[in-house]
């Protein structure tokens, strides 16, 4: 409630007082002894007054006590009922409190809001004043009033008005400079408020652009996340296929693996588990994990149900709240989350990867994607390195006989030539050919030849050690490397050999025959000095054997078993 509402409601009590001041006015008028012909006409009008002023007042009360009804326009409009009012209805005897009544609105409205407003209600009351006073010239007075008198009359008005401009003009003077500062600060408040107003917009605005912002930052944040991410799962996975291309040894490839997974991953623990086919289990091939007692723990749980099931299924398992005790494969180590991932190509299983983590929820879908990328890349390699041994293998057989062919003869015998130099002991060769075995095809056939080539090589498979071996030279010429075996030994064995061959009967389609075969023996370092030359002799001796006859040994450089 602003001061003026304050003052307007000082004002409506002051009106009741002036009622009741009315109302005891009246009743001295009337007398105690109270009859409607007691009643004079200015009685009548100020109960009237009273009546008037009682409705007013009341009006006024309910427009004062809300402030957002109570306009200037409302104060105007009070002003001027209240100059009315009073204007018209205090007449005669009362003319003295009409004059002090009448300034009360005046003042007020010159304090309030300045003279205009009561220099308007002043030229009200002047108006009516003097319509009253004409009234009463010629309606009530009948011309009684000498021209002397209405002069007093108009005189003593003049002095009452006089006072009251002045009066007008000395509190307007007061209040017009404060009224003008207040219409001012009003207008400031008004325009403080359209601006606190359009600053609150403004700060909407920039709230909004800033969740907008935010929004696109942490998209960006995401993003970018996941860009390197991205990156880092790129070059893990370009090391590894660069790896799977230059390491062709399996086990280097599975070691730098797990090497590679621990340092990107950041895991506590990284192994590879291979299935053995032969003993059909899991084993331990490579992990980080140290402890003796923990490795012995894994071992002997690895083949538990849940981990073969991930090898038969092919299907990865993550596992981010690790239940204590749950798994036998982890029991003794702290391990909350772990991911295990099967090696596998369409055809066949390897074995399992397990990466293992001491926190919980550690490992999310991205994590398992690019692991099982790594694996069926690993699972490749190691399908086409095992493709690659199995191809070697085969490039090294003879494909009638299952012995070694001639590639793999040479190899082996420098491998074995350089050993047997270095450690100082005896290795003889020896070349074996089957007589007359063109002759022998003519007669039975090349079929039939056939079996008696595979017949040739079991029987001397049969007496060979391990250390041994026997390749096919070419055609129907074998050659066998017998290591740390001296010339005279050598022999001895190939005596047994030449007659074992001599006696076999190889039947085949109820056709039976036998052969018999020659052979020449070199030995290092008793007849031969290096590898050329033993390769030399021992076929120079194989053309002795020929030339005697066949079916015999001869031993090369003539050697002297009793020197
Ligand atoms: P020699 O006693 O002088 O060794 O006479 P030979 O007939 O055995 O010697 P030659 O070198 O003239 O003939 C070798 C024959 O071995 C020729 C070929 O028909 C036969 N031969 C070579 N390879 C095979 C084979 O894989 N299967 C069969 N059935 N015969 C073969
Ligand atoms: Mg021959
Ligand atoms: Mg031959």
């Amino acid at each position: 409630m602003n001061k003026i509402q304050k003052f307007e409601k000082v004002l409506g009590v002051c009106c009741w007082g002036f009622i009741a001041l009315l109302s005891v006015s009246v009743c001295l008028a009337v007398g105690p002894d109270f009859k409607i012909d007691n009643i004079l006409a200015p009685d009548i009008m100020v109960i009237v007054l009273m009546f008037l002023l009682s409705i007013y007042n009341l009006v006024r009360w309910k427009y004062v006590s809300n402030k957002f009804v109570y306009t200037e326009k409302v104060f105007d409009a009070f002003r001027i009922i209240e100059v009315v009012l009073v204007s018209i209805f205090i007449i005669g005897s009362y003319q003295y409190i009409e004059y002090c009544i009448l300034i009360v609105p005046m003042i007020f409205s010159s304090l309030s809001r300045g003279r205009k407003l009561s220099f308007t209600l002043l030229g009200i009351s002047i108006l009516i004043k003097i319509v009253k006073g004409l009234i009463s010239y010629f309606l009530i007075d009948g011309y009684t009033l000498s021209s002397s008198g209405l002069l007093n009359h108009l005189l003593s008005l003049a002095w009452v008005y006089i006072v009251w401009i002045s009066l007008i003009n000395i509190t307007s003077a007061f209040s017009e400079q404060n009224y003008k500062n207040e219409k001012e600060n009003q207008r400031l408040v008004v325009e403080l408020g359209e601006k606190y107003e359009q600053l609150e917009a403004a700060q909407n605005e920039i709230q909004i652009q800033y969740d907008k912002l935010k929004e696109s930052n942490h998209k960006l944040e995401d993003t970018n996340l996941r860009l390197t991410n991205s990156i880092a799962e790129f070059y893990t996975l370009q090391q590894i296929s660069e790896a799977i291309g230059s390491i062709f040894d399996i086990n280097e490839l599975l070691k730098f693996v797990n090497d590679v997974i621990i340092g990107v991953m950041g895991v506590n623990y990284s192994t590879i588990l291979l299935f053995d086919h032969k003993k059909n289990k899991l084993k331990v091939h490579f992990t980080n994990i140290k402890d003796k007692e923990d490795l012995a723990i894994l071992g002997d749980n690895i083949n538990c149900k849940f981990l073969v099931d991930i090898l038969e299924s092919e299907k990865p398992i993550l596992e981010n709240n690790v239940v204590p005790d749950k798994y036998d494969f982890i029991k003794a180590r702290i391990i909350g989350s772990f991911i295990c991932i099967p090696l596998s190509s369409k055809s066949r299983k390897f074995g399992l990867l397990l990466i293992e983590h001491k926190n919980q929820n550690t490992f999310n879908k991205e994590n398992l994607r690019l692991v099982t990328t790594i694996c069926k890349s690993v699972s490749m390699a190691i399908e086409n390195a095992e493709l690659y041994a199995s191809m070697q293998v085969l490039a090294t057989i003879d494909g009638l006989t299952g012995v070694f062919n001639r590639v793999y003869f040479h190899q082996k015998l420098e491998s074995e030539f350089n050993t047997a130099r270095e450690s100082g002991y005896e290795l003889t060769l020896v070349i074996l050919d089957i007589d007359y075995f063109k002759k022998f095809n003519d007669t039975y056939g090349h079929l039939f030849g056939d079996v008696v080539l595979k017949s040739v090589v079991q029987t001397v498979k049969n007496s060979l050690r391990s250390t041994d071996t026997i390749a096919r030279f070419g055609g129907e010429e074998f050659v066998i490397i017998l290591p740390r075996t001296s010339i005279k030994r050598a022999y001895e064995k190939v005596e047994f050999l030449r007659q074992k061959i001599a006696d076999n009967v190889i039947t085949d389609n109820l056709v039976s025959a036998s052969v018999t075969a020659s052979f020449g023996i070199a030995s290092y370092p008793e007849t031969s000095k290096n590898l050329n030359e033993i390769i030399k002799d021992a076929d120079n001796a194989l053309y002795k054997a020929k030339d005697n006859g066949r079916n015999c040994i001869e031993v090369a450089k003539d050697f002297d078993f009793n020197r």
